[in-house]
């Protein structure tokens, strides 16, 4: 007995100097320590002892528990040691790293083409106008010439929010209320977010135009086609070429398109100008004797022109982007090529 009480120290001590985690210890306790554990077992056997012998094995047992008790607790905090230092090794910070720099903040490229446009019609002594994003059908249609049964209501997909309260689908509205609050001369852009229902590759629901107005005693076309022109040439480059072909639209009178040499191809045919070497950028004309009339001008005695024009449209030639919804997805990765 006193020989499986020393084995069982130098068994003890074996086992314990090899753990290396909690769960081990734990292990091991039981089997040494515990109820059904090795020294119990041992100790089951003392009434088989004879009366002389039994308090000296008592005595080693007693030694031999604590011997291996005293083990288990300096494994046990020797561990926790460990464990510590294990925690503090992962969690040291080097405070000589440079910290984070936080992101810069850029203006989005629709604000940047916007502003870009903006600048050149301010050089020309163009001020920039206002309106609500809400309207009213008679400011959005009625007011600019397109009455109820118009089949130019059918070229617009609009936003309603009830009857004869609509998002506008056009910056011309501004003209309207501009018109009706001042007497000519008159030499506006309004810059905004219009509406209409219609989402694909080159439409989104809300996008941004710029009109402008120019109203005064004596206005020709010739006048109208070279601001244009110059806006398309700072826009676009000194060489941009440009185009106007007649167009209808209820608000001018007469109407037409201005386009310019493709930025793509520079004419010489591509997928984006659809082999036609021009590019259709806005819209333009001699405001209608109608509109006049609506704000009580005189159109016998007042004349003007008008132009309205796209912003992503522009914007997507310039950076050469084909799809209109990227502007609108606040991907960085696309955002971040502007700043
Ligand atoms: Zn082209």
């Amino acid at each position: 007995m006193r020989k499986a009480l020393e084995d069982l120290k130098n068994q003890a001590i074996e086992e314990i100097k090899k753990i290396s985690n909690f769960s081990q210890l734990k292990d091991v306790k039981a089997k040494f320590l515990g109820r059904k554990g090795e020294l119990t077992r041992i100790l089951k056997g003392l009434g088989s002892l004879s009366k002389e012998e039994r308090p000296i094995i008592g005595r080693i047992a007693n030694e031999v528990k604590t011997f291996i008790e005293q083990l288990i607790e300096d494994k046990e905090r020797e561990l926790k040691e460990k464990e510590k230092r294990e925690k503090l090794e992962a969690e040291r910070l080097d405070v000589t790293l440079p910290g984070r720099r936080p992101l810069i903040g850029g203006f989005h490229p629709i604000s940047l083409v916007a502003t870009e446009i903006i600048e050149v019609f301010k050089g020309m002594g163009f001020h920039i106008a206002e309106g609500p994003e809400i309207e009213t059908d008679y400011y959005n249609f009625e007011a600019l010439n397109i009455p109820k049964d118009h089949p130019a209501r059918d070229m617009q997909d609009t936003f309603y929010i009830k009857e004869n309260v609509l998002l506008r689908t056009h910056t011309s509205p501004v003209q309207i209320r501009v018109m009706e609050k001042y007497k000519p001369p008159i030499r506006i852009i309004a810059p905004g977010k219009v509406y209409r229902r219609d989402f694909d590759i080159s439409h989104t629901p809300m996008f941004h135009q710029i009109e402008g107005l120019l109203v005064d005693k004596r206005v020709t076309f010739s006048e109208l086609k070279g601001t244009l022109e110059e806006f398309a040439q700072r826009i676009f480059g000194e060489a941009t070429k440009v185009r106007f072909r007649p167009s209808y639209f209820p608000f001018t009178e007469p109407s037409a398109e201005m386009d310019i040499g493709c930025v793509i191809c520079k004419g010489s045919g591509c997928r984006v100008c659809k082999g036609t070497g021009w590019l259709e950028i806005l819209g333009c004309g001699m405001v209608d004797p109608e509109v006049f009339k609506a704000v009580g001008y005189d159109p016998e005695e007042i004349v003007g022109y008008a132009f309205g024009l796209g912003v992503e449209r522009i914007a997507m030639l310039k950076y050469g982007i084909d799809d209109i919804r990227l502007f609108f997805e606040n991907d960085l990765r696309f955002l971040t090529q502007f700043s």
